[in-house]
């Protein structure tokens, strides 16, 4: 058994802990808040099997379930994706990262809040500068999140990408039917889209993501979409929407979630993914202290990166080529969405649009696409 540094108390950091503990490592997460789980960054929204796949699951953050999601072109057509029973949960995301951290806690790791790793040495004895002072560790996890502070520092510049601003508000009032999340394509939304996450008959989530003007264009969207709405407060994000890094994946120093890009290229979701793929950082790490053996994060990780990349790579080559509107509405008129709705996956989203292609309504789907492409 050895000694684990995890960096930062966000999901990704806390599952890593968790598990690394119930494998008998000593794990110290720092995290330089003083409350974990704020600042709240998230529209909340889960798929219910993920957070069972990541040991996560409770009902003590819950606010709202959901059976599925209206796609709406900005034309106005719409592609219905729904299940019977609730497919993913709306949960109030300060809770659950407190969930996560009692977890962590109950199988024996130690979390210092307020306590900022200013840099990590990586070469020779692995160490970690807390305070000015330097503490030994014989692995550690960074799990820093969106900012990138440390992976730089210790992998160099990383490839040319720059992070997607996102303006979210909660408002009072929406109108919309509780048991579903919307996607917005509006006309004035070139790259990317608009959403709103119902908590319950009166409040919701509302946010949108857009390379500029970000808060300007959420409040003409909150003004044409929801008027006669209140608003109750904006806040601007920024989330990376262009697949994993691959980098961070061996060795005694590995990344997880939002800083190693395992979010999902589509939404931006990444407490799932990431939490996937913290699973196999812990194994990874077990490994290598317990027998010396490398490479099984990247391994395991195999399938969640090429879905990752997959989805990436058909979101921009589509966008490119067909456009969003023209897919959302060959897939409402090809009738996919009743296929996604059984085959789909909330959180793998290339597998998803692959396992409902073999049927009639997939068909259509292609042959619609193949004469938009050509
Ligand atoms: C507006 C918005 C809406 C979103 N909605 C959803 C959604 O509905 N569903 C979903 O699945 N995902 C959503 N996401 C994405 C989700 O919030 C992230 O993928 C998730 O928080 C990533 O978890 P993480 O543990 O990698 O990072 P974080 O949750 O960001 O945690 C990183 C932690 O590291 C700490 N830290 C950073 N540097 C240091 C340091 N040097 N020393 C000590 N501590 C440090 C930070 O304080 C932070 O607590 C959304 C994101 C945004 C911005």
């Amino acid at each position: 058994m050895g000694s684990v540094a995890v960096v930062g108390a966000g999901p990704a950091g806390l599952t890593v802990a968790r598990e690394l503990s119930r494998m008998g490592h000593d794990v110290t997460v720092f995290e330089e808040d003083e409350v974990i789980g704020r600042p709240e960054h998230c529209a909340g929204l889960y798929s219910l099997a993920g957070l069972r796949k990541i040991g996560a699951w409770s009902t003590s953050y819950v606010v709202n379930a959901v059976r599925g999601a209206v796609f709406t072109s900005s034309r106005g057509k719409e592609l219905l994706v729904e299940r019977p029973a609730p497919i993913a949960v709306v949960a109030r995301r300060e809770e659950l990262d407190r969930y996560l951290a009692e977890l962590a806690v109950s199988k024996g790791a130690d979390i210092e809040i307020g306590r900022r790793v200013e840099s990590v040495r990586a070469q020779g004895n692995l160490s970690l500068l807390l305070n000015g002072e330097w503490r030994r560790f014989d692995a550690a996890v960074i799990a820093e999140g969106m900012r990138r502070t440390l992976t730089r520092s210790i992998y160099g510049p990383l490839r040319a990408s720059t992070p997607i601003p996102i303006a979210q508000s909660l408002i009072r009032g929406h109108g919309l039917d509780p048991d579903r999340v919307y996607v917005w394509f509006e006309p004035y939304l070139e790259d990317y889209f608009a959403y709103a996450v119902p908590l319950n008959e009166e409040l919701a989530r509302i946010g949108l993501a857009s390379r500029s003007d970000t808060l300007g264009l959420l409040k003409k969207f909150t003004d044409t979409r929801f008027a006669g709405a209140k608003t109750l407060g904006y806040q601007i994000h920024t989330l990376w929407l262009d697949g994993p890094l691959d980098i961070g994946l061996d060795g005694r120093v590995v990344l997880v979630g939002d800083c190693a890009g395992q979010t999902k290229p589509l939404t931006g979701g990444g407490v799932v993914v990431g939490g996937l793929c913290a699973l196999s950082a812990a194994r990874h790490v077990h490994a290598l202290l317990e027998e010396g053996k490398d490479g099984t994060y990247r391994k395991l990780v195999r399938w969640i990166y090429a879905d990752l990349r997959a989805t990436k790579f058909l979101r921009d080559e589509l966008n490119r080529r067909v456009g969003v509107d023209a897919l959302i509405e060959l897939a409402s008129d090809s009738g996919i969405g009743k296929e996604l709705s059984v085959l789909g996956d909330m959180d793998f989203h290339a597998l998803s649009l692959l396992r409902s292609l073999p049927s009639l309504s997939g068909l259509r789907f292609i042959v619609g696409l193949l004469a938009a492409l050509f």
